[in-house]
């Protein structure tokens, strides 16, 4: 789950992590309370779960409250990569001299959260990685003595910050690192992280994804999910329980359990094809879960061909058919379809399905061969 930067500068700063003053509008009213309340001059951001925002034209100065109306009615309501936006964050605008890039992920190679970070903040720093590599320093965390303050030190000198910014330095890392931690995150980013004119540091930005396996164990931040910045279809399928991830391929896929989920995906793009999505129905799926799959993955636009590949194990064959002839009745898909059945009850499942307009096929291969013959409409 992605936070937006005001909720994730909010957690910063829980964590002693220095953020401008500001707060959250939803209305030019509230934007000119705020600019008032602060009494200089500020800046008007948007808040939507998109990066970029700032040359969309989503982040505007304004020296005074009228001026921060005028610039909150430009943005409130703009479009943003498909996402409008329904409030902006007005913060104290900052006097910028130095601009840094700090923020912790999991690295999976290294099994460890790494901190990394880089004098080129404030821009894309998946370019500064693809470009100038050698301008990104990073230190791997040991989970069990966490950041140790040496390690942010060299992070500190890796990227030529002057001494006397150091202190601060350290205490922002190790507080972004305890953030990342307490929050079970899975990404904590300060970018960019700014020296001010007057020679303080200051998280001007904030990122955070915070890992959806453990939102159980954090109330408190399950309840900053914003239903309206979500993909609706992702959103109807955790209603039902189903795990879906919008992908950009044009073969819809429904398989039960996530290994033979990815096992599927592989297999169409190895067949010249690209999946559109990820979708395990999971275990023993009953008919109303497997309609409401068929329908997301049929929301989407690009897709050209379905394929259902079902293993029965506790998951009925019948059961996954009757799913599809109910989803079929209901959604009357345009687009080809190639099934696999096999495991529990699949004779049932085949039998049901015999009348229905499907194409089937005995194996994963074939079936995936069929899928994306059909997609690229050569079948
Ligand atoms: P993003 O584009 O969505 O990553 O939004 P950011 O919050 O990172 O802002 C983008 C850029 O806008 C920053 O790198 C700054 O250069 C500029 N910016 C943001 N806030 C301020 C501010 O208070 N004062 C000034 N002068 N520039 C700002
Ligand atoms: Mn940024």
């Amino acid at each position: 789950m992605r936070l937006h930067e005001y909720q994730s500068k909010r957690i910063f700063a829980e964590y002693g992590v220095p953020i401008p003053q500001g707060d959250v509008a939803r209305s030019l009213e509230e934007v000119r309370q705020i600019a008032t309340r602060l009494g200089k001059p500020v800046v008007i951001k948007a808040q939507v779960l998109v990066g970029g925002r700032g040359k969309a034209g989503g982040i505007l100065l304004a020296r005074d409250p009228a001026e921060a109306e005028a610039m909150a009615e430009r943005i409130l309501g703009m479009d943003i990569k498909g996402l409008t936006v329904s409030k902006v964050l007005v913060d104290e605008a900052a006097d910028i001299a130095q601009e840094i890039y700090l923020g912790v992920v999991i690295d999976r190679a290294a099994c460890r959260p790494v901190m990394m970070a880089s004098s080129e903040g404030g821009v894309d720093i998946e370019e500064v990685a693809r470009l100038t590599p050698e301008r990104i320093v990073k230190v791997a965390v040991d989970p069990f003595l966490g950041l140790r303050e040496y390690q942010a030190r060299d992070l500190a000198f890796g990227i030529g910050l002057d001494r006397a910014y150091l202190r601060d330095f350290v205490r922002i890392a190790q507080g972004l690192y305890a953030a990342f931690l307490g929050s079970d995150a899975t990404l904590a980013e300060i970018n960019p992280l700014v020296v001010t004119a007057e020679g303080e540091l200051l998280a001007l930005d904030g990122k955070m994804i915070i890992d959806d396996n453990a939102l159980f164990r954090h109330p408190d931040l399950a309840e900053l999910r914003d239903l309206a910045e979500e993909d609706p279809y992702e959103q109807e399928a955790r209603l039902f329980g189903l795990s879906y991830v919008r992908l950009d391929g044009e073969i819809g896929c429904m398989v039960n359990g996530a290994g033979l989920a990815m096992a599927t995906m592989d297999l169409t793009k190895l067949y010249g094809g690209a999946p559109a999505n990820f979708l395990d129905i999971g275990g023993g799926a009953k008919a109303e879960k497997v309609a409401a799959a068929l329908r997301i993955i049929l929301s989407d636009k690009n897709v050209k061909a379905v394929l259902f590949n079902i293993f029965g194990g506790i998951t009925r064959c019948d059961e996954v058919a009757r799913g599809i002839l109910a989803a079929l009745e209901e959604v009357k898909p345009q687009v080809p379809m190639v099934a696999r059945l096999v495991g529990t009850n699949e004779e049932e499942g085949r039998a049901l399905l015999a009348g229905a307009k499907l194409f089937t096929a005995e194996t994963l291969a074939e079936a995936a061969q069929k899928a994306v013959a059909l997609a690229q409409g050569r079948m």
